[in-house]
């Protein structure tokens, strides 16, 4: 009997927050989701503290994905117990860290992350440690003040996001609208969209990120003061930043979401040469081409490399300060040498890109101008080069958006596909260059007197 209501309403107005909220209870007839569709390891780690005496809920991007007909990227719980509590129930297990304390459960290769109901935000910075922390800027620095499931309802970022689903009843519990809002296809921030952006500005950025990988709108409050608060991200960590962008990049929907970004003047912060390279039709081609690959090598599951997309995206101001450097009198190489230092500078002071990635980035960019010798032993050594795979796929890439012949990367795909027989005979012979021919002359015309002094010699000696 109960089956057949589709869903239970308790109205309940939140004291402690500014947000109305509903609990509506959403049955399995209505929304389809299956517990089969969760993965062993959150069931366990639900069931753990259900049978300990906790509520626990699937939480998040999983409940929003599989009400979307999408396979989730990872599942996470929410619960009442608390991080020690959790910790003490799960042998393989671990508290993590110290703005937003978790616990994660491990079984096998899989890890679920644990979180416990928040409570809502405090702006009391003097007592420490009981409370949350904010900056100037009102950006929270910490969030462990714990609170009740409808509370931690409301300090989620989007209503989408904030569904909780019982694998054990096949309930779903939506305070605040989700439900209706993930069928419209509307991406809404939950209470006063400034407030929220000022806690962490982050969410502007996973505004963008979600609406494009989700093919949702944003709604018209969640959308208008993005433009304006922009600036706050540049108080936001380096790492945290680059980790959200790389997110973006990877979420198979990288062209749409970079082109919202800029359109919303979010990239300021991020990739502020953006604007300069897409306003010349070479570099917006090559962005779009780059990104357009990337989305589908992720949509079939093929592996994309984070430094390539970055040493795609900042290529055509690369190319830009090459040509200043070289018509300055500068020889190419060290030219290239110097463009590359300049542009990762310039974007070190932004969305700063870890170490480990600039090294591949500027191998691929100091291995283009190779690809144009087809001379002698030269391809043979850069095929063999260990990153000579990323450098080609980017000077494919060069020749598809125009900037180079396509007669090049035609060469180029044939050299790769042939027998070592058949590379031998494509390679061009060396042909003597203006000095080498120089220096040819020069040494004939050495042998040739030496050898009019060794007969002159032989002459007089005969004489
Ligand atoms: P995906 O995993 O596809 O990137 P997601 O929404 O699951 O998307 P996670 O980073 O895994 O993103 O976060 C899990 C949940 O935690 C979110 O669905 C949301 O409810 C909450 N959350 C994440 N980041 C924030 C934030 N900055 N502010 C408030 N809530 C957040
Ligand atoms: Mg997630």
């Amino acid at each position: 009997m109960i089956r057949k209501l589709l869903h239970k309403v308790f109205k309940q107005k939140n004291p402690t927050t500014n947000t109305n909220t509903q609990l509506r209870i959403i049955l399995f007839d209505e929304h389809r989701i299956n517990r089969n569709q969760i993965s062993s390891c959150a069931l366990k780690t639900t069931q753990g503290l259900q049978k300990a005496g906790f509520s626990a809920f699937i939480v998040g991007g999983a409940v929003r994905d599989l009400l979307l007909g999408l396979k989730p990227k990872d599942f996470d719980i929410a619960t009442n117990a608390t991080p020690e509590q959790t910790r003490s129930l799960f042998k393989r297990s671990r508290i993590i860290g110290r703005r937003f304390r978790l616990v994660h459960v491990m079984c096998g290769y899989e890890t679920i992350e644990v979180s416990t109901f928040r409570g809502p935000v405090s702006n009391d910075n003097d007592i420490p440690d009981t409370k949350n922390h904010t900056d100037q800027h009102g950006r929270l620095l910490r969030d462990n003040i714990f609170g009740s499931q409808e509370e931690d309802a409301a300090r989620r970022d989007f209503t989408s996001n904030a569904l909780f689903y019982d694998p054990s009843s096949e309930e779903i519990h939506d305070y605040l609208d989700g439900y209706t809002d993930l069928k419209a296809k509307t991406l809404r921030i939950i209470g006063d969209p400034v407030t929220r952006y000022r806690e962490d500005p982050v969410r502007m950025l996973r505004a963008i990120r979600l609406s494009a990988k989700l093919d949702m709108q944003l709604d018209h409050r969640t959308a208008e003061p993005i433009g304006d608060l922009a600036p706050l991200l540049q108080n936001v960590p380096s790492a945290r930043l680059f980790d959200e962008m790389l997110k973006l990049l990877l979420s198979g929907h990288a062209l749409s979401g970079v082109v919202d970004l800029r359109t919303r003047g979010l990239h300021h912060g991020l990739l502020p040469m953006l604007d300069v390279i897409l306003e010349q039709p070479l570099g917006e081609r090559f962005i779009t081409l780059a990104l357009k690959n990337t989305d589908e090598r992720i949509q079939h599951d093929k592996p994309v490399s984070p430094a390539f997309l970055f040493a795609s995206l900042l290529w055509h101001e690369v190319l830009t300060s090459w040509n200043t450097y070289k018509n300055s009198g500068e020889k190419p190489l060290s030219a290239l040498y110097q463009a590359m230092n300049e542009v990762l500078s310039k974007q070190q002071q932004n969305l700063s890109i870890p170490r480990r990635f600039c090294a591949t980035i500027m191998e691929i960019w100091v291995m283009q101008p190779r690809f144009e010798s087809l001379i002698g032993r030269k391809p043979f050594r850069l095929i063999a080069h260990p990153r000579f795979r990323a450098a080609y796929d980017f000077m494919l890439l060069r020749c598809e958006s125009g900037e180079i012949k396509t007669e090049l990367g035609t060469w180029w795909k044939n050299f790769v596909a042939a027998t070592p027989e058949k590379r031998e005979k494509m390679i061009h012979k060396p042909q003597a260059s203006g000095k080498r021919r120089k220096r040819n002359r020069r040494r004939t015309s050495r042998t040739n007197s030496t050898q009019r002094l060794t007969t002159a010699t032989k002459e007089k000696s005969e004489s």
